[in-house]
């Protein structure tokens, strides 16, 4: 048990596809009291039901984008829960216009979109559960990001912007949290299979040559990532702080 009695909040989840599902479900089972956040009416059900499967403490409506959600979300878990120990960033979107084509497509609006949902987020709701963690002696942040990032992909455009915008984040994060021990990290995985990942017009030949330029010859599933997640929530990985975490089974130092 690696998580005992930690507080951990996992935002995320779309449905038992959702990186954010695999993360929750092995907290869970590490002894964490897990808490999920669903982001509108639409999800609420689905993230009801794997709630009650994986044995959650608790769930909370909350769009990222709403300040009044945070305020009550994290007032609530700091009155029910005296604190948080981990928070999983799992969010991004991009509107269609500014996936696929070129990066030129993007409008003003668009890129701020991405932008304020994929890598804003993290800062605004890191503002929230700093303190949280601050009471409990210290804490642990991460987000997930992808090498479109630092590398140029077909169709990721404003996302790929926005992920290293929300890696930049990430140091700056682990810069001012430091000194309270709270540690923030990113993951990076190759491509799963999700909601979010088949918007991304191309995804699935991405996803298909995964494998064949992967040291590993085989691609990345949830639990792989999972398992990098509680490493991070826990204490083994206290030292680690600022990183870019890649889960891709070498394909990102792949030379060839
Ligand atoms: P997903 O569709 O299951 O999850 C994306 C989640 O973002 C959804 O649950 C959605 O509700 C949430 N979200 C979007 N806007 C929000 C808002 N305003 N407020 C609250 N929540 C909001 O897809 P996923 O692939 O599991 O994505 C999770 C994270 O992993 C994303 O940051 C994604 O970029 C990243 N990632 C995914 C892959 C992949 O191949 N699937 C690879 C690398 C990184």
């Amino acid at each position: 048990m690696l998580l005992k009695d930690k507080v951990a909040l996992v935002t995320g989840i779309t449905n038992d596809r959702s990186i954010a599902y695999y993360i929750a479900k092995q907290y869970s089972e590490q002894g964490a009291k897990v808490l999920l956040t669903y982001q509108g009416e639409r999800l609420k059900e689905g993230t009801e039901k794997i709630a009650q499967e994986i044995g959650a403490a608790g769930v909370y409506c909350c769009d990222a984008t709403k300040d009044d959600d945070l305020k009550n979300m994290f007032g609530d878990i700091n009155t029910n829960f005296g604190g948080l120990d981990i928070f999983v960033h799992a969010i991004a979107f991009a509107n269609k216009n500014e996936l696929g084509g070129g990066i030129t497509n993007s409008t003003a609006e668009g890129f701020k979109l991405a932008l304020e949902i994929s890598a804003f987020t993290l800062i605004n709701m890191s503002k929230y559960a700093m303190p949280l963690m601050e009471k409990r002696g210290g804490g642990s942040i991460m987000t997930l990001t992808y090498i479109g990032s630092i590398k140029a992909l077909p169709s990721y455009n404003a996302m790929g912007v926005a992920k290293a915008a929300l890696e930049s984040a990430v140091r700056y994060l682990a810069f001012e949290g430091g000194p309270k021990n709270i540690r923030v990290n990113s993951i990076s995985p190759g491509p799963i299979r999700t909601v979010a990942a088949r918007s991304i017009p191309g995804f699935l030949d991405m996803y298909n040559n995964f494998a064949e330029h992967s040291f590993m010859k085989k691609n990345v599933e949830g639990e792989d990532v999972a398992g990098t997640a509680v490493y991070l929530a826990s204490d083994l990985s206290k030292m680690v702080t600022g990183m870019v975490i890649f889960i891709d089974g070498g394909f990102h130092c792949n030379g060839f």
